[in-house]
């Protein structure tokens, strides 16, 4: 009796070879990535056909498995030449066909172009659900993973005698552990109050200033920055202090807290008097008295 092969390793070399294909596929792509774009793109089919000619051409035609299977020990038992060339041009022409026609220009060939097209999804939809069937079946059975193995009656033999599969389970514990950390980072990192903890530590270095009890409006000029990021403030707004900032810096720290330490003067500024700053509200008197200042 031939040993036993599992169906996790069947189904696993089924995933390997599509994701070898892949990984080319993406080679590719990254080939024709500074070219004009458009002149790669209408050869991708033909790209594609070459592409699995070349992984068959070492696969299947040199052994008698695919990349996939080959890595996790399995063969199959009775190919020949003949149905090796009927798997590669299974594996290719249809999807070819379909690709041709998906990026063709079918106004120009008139209805029969349409007809072909809808032709070539229907049968694309019942090729799909023979692989659903298929998989059922093979679940049952726990033999032809794929529609291409029952077409042509291909089974799948292990190379080594009947060994269980081995698995690294320090490779799937870190694995485990990296995701964990990523998920507590993506989760975590949004709930922290940057804007507090920059304050708090902010106030440990900072001396203590005296506090300006004695309100003062803004004055904008050209060479007004805004107080947090040092740009030019956009939409200014202001909040107690004679600072200015953009309307984002505050607004972000007011989202955050309700009351902060405005980083050049020291003064606590509260949300309730946050304002937009118009020259209206604040030419009222102190601009005048700065204005004089100099003089
Ligand atoms: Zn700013
Ligand atoms: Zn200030």
């Amino acid at each position: 009796m031939a040993p036993y092969v599992s169906r996790i390793n069947q189904i696993d070399a089924a995933e390997l070879d599509v994701e070898i294909y892949k990984l080319l596929k993406n080679e590719t792509k990254d080939i024709a990535r500074y070219s004009a774009p458009g002149k790669f793109d209408k050869w991708q089919a033909e790209i594609d056909i070459a592409l699995k000619f070349f992984i068959w051409k070492f696969s299947l035609q040199r052994g008698n498995s695919t990349f996939g299977q080959r890595l996790l020990n399995l063969h199959y038992a009775n190919l020949n030449q003949k149905k090796a060339v009927l798997y590669l041009l299974l594996t290719v022409l249809p999807q070819y066909i379909k690709d041709k026609l998906a990026n063709e220009n079918l106004s120009a060939h008139g209805d029969t172009a349409y007809r072909l097209k809808s032709l070539v999804d229907r049968i694309s939809n019942v090729i799909s659900l023979l692989q659903l069937i298929n998989l059922l079946f093979f679940l049952h059975r726990g033999i032809q993973s794929r529609v291409i193995e029952l077409l042509l009656g291909l089974s799948t033999q292990s190379i080594t005698t009947n060994k269980p599969r081995n698995i690294g389970y320090s490779y799937m514990t870190r694995e485990l552990l990296w995701h964990g950390l990523m998920e507590l980072f993506t989760v975590g990192i949004p709930m922290i109050n940057f804007h507090y903890l920059k304050h708090t530590l902010q106030k440990l270095w900072r001396r203590k200033k005296k506090q300006q009890d004695i309100k003062l409006l803004p004055t904008m000029n050209l060479s007004t920055k805004c107080a947090y990021c040092e740009e030019n403030p956009i939409l200014p707004s202001h909040a107690g202090c004679q600072h200015i900032f953009c309307y984002y810096c505050l607004k972000a720290h007011f989202t955050a807290m309700n009351m902060f330490h405005c980083p050049k003067c020291d003064v606590k500024l509260y949300t309730e008097n946050m304002e937009r700053y118009t020259v209206a509200t604040c030419t009222s008197n102190d601009t005048v008295l700065s204005l004089k200042g100099p003089t």
